[in-house]
């Protein structure tokens, strides 16, 4: 039996695994991959600056630790975690059933589609889920995003700040009624096109422009240098659904030493409701993830 088994290669479950080896753990990290959202790269075309993802050198070091230290990375997808003995089995795609004294879930989120076509082929050419992110770097971009809810005016709201152009498509009229939907309304910069719907992506390499219908039923076309889709995401955590504690978004609740309402059982990075998803606030979970289960487990060690 482990120690601890981590679940998810991300930012979070890294800095856990990286943790629980340094106290001596003996730690089993289950992902198919490492690096979770942080592989994702979004590419524009050359006439545009690149997009940088904040935190690379810290990304590459603690990945580069990793490799360094002496756990176990069991590549497989884990469907459920449940109660063993004194303490739990996780059980993945391929059948097997792993058993450990404590578990982290780390398994971040999923982000909803729009299920258009020209979505396949222009997601990171010019098409990407996570507008808040990049919201600094947005200077003198045309920028689309595309939502219907509080996510998409919040993203349009500081988008706006940076961006030459914004292009607010898709969202119901009662958010832009917002205090910040307000706000949004009152930036020059920014083209409201309200209850549209977007039925295709067009470009060449990469992402050019949108075919949109308005509510009248006609279509039109909207360019831009980039586009972001801002519908509410899908925590992964169908793993524990029914064994730990899960808010109505389904991010698994955590006090704040990132434990969840079952002993042992502890969570980190975007999967749970901790406030914000970026890439040191995942690395900082999962470091409390591991340290709490190490706190859980002294007495038996
Ligand atoms: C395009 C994009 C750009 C971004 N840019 C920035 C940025 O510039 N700055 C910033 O701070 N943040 C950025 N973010 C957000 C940041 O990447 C995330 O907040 C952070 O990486 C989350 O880490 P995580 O470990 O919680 O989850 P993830 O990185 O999503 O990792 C989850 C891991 O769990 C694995 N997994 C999922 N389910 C299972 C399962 N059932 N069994 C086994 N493994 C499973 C996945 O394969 C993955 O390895 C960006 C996100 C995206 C999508």
């Amino acid at each position: 039996m482990y120690d601890l088994i981590v679940v998810g290669g991300g930012l979070a479950g890294i800095t856990a695994t990286i943790y629980a080896a340094r106290r001596r753990l003996n730690v089993l990290l289950v992902s198919k991959t490492l690096g979770g959202k942080t592989n994702y790269r979004m590419l524009l075309p050359p006439e545009e600056p690149p997009l940088l993802l904040e935190g690379q050198e810290i990304i590459e070091g603690l990945k580069a630790e990793l490799e360094r230290l002496d756990f176990i990375h069991y590549k497989d997808y884990v469907t459920r975690v449940s109660r063993h003995r004194d303490g739990f089995a996780v059980h993945t795609e391929e059948e097997a059933v792993l058993l450990g004294k404590s578990v982290i879930i780390a398994t971040g989120v999923k982000h909803q589609r729009m299920h258009v076509p020209g979505e396949d082929k222009y997601l990171m050419r010019g098409l990407s889920y996570s507008a808040l992110r990049y919201a600094p770097h947005m200077g003198d971009r045309v920028v689309a995003i595309i939502g219907s809810g509080k996510l998409a005016v919040r993203a349009a709201a500081e988008i706006a700040l940076t961006a030459r152009q914004v292009y607010l498509v898709g969202v119901e009229a009662r958010e832009m009624e917002s205090p910040l939907g307000i706000k949004v309304k009152g930036a020059n910069n920014v083209t409201i096109l309200e209850n549209y719907q977007v039925l295709e992506l067009q470009g060449d390499e990469y992402a050019r422009r949108i075919v949109v219908s308005a509510p009248d039923g006609s279509q039109m076309e909207v360019s831009a240098g980039v586009f972001f889709v801002e519908i509410a995401v899908i925590p992964n955590s169908q793993l524990v659904v029914g064994l730990v504690d899960v808010d109505p978004g389904g991010h698994i609740r955590i006090d704040e030493r990132g434990r969840t309402n079952v002993p042992g059982i502890c969570a980190a990075g975007d999967v749970t409701n901790t406030y914000m998803e970026q890439v040191l606030v995942a690395a900082g979970g999962g470091v409390k993830a591991a340290l709490s289960a190490y706190a859980y487990l002294l007495p038996g060690l």
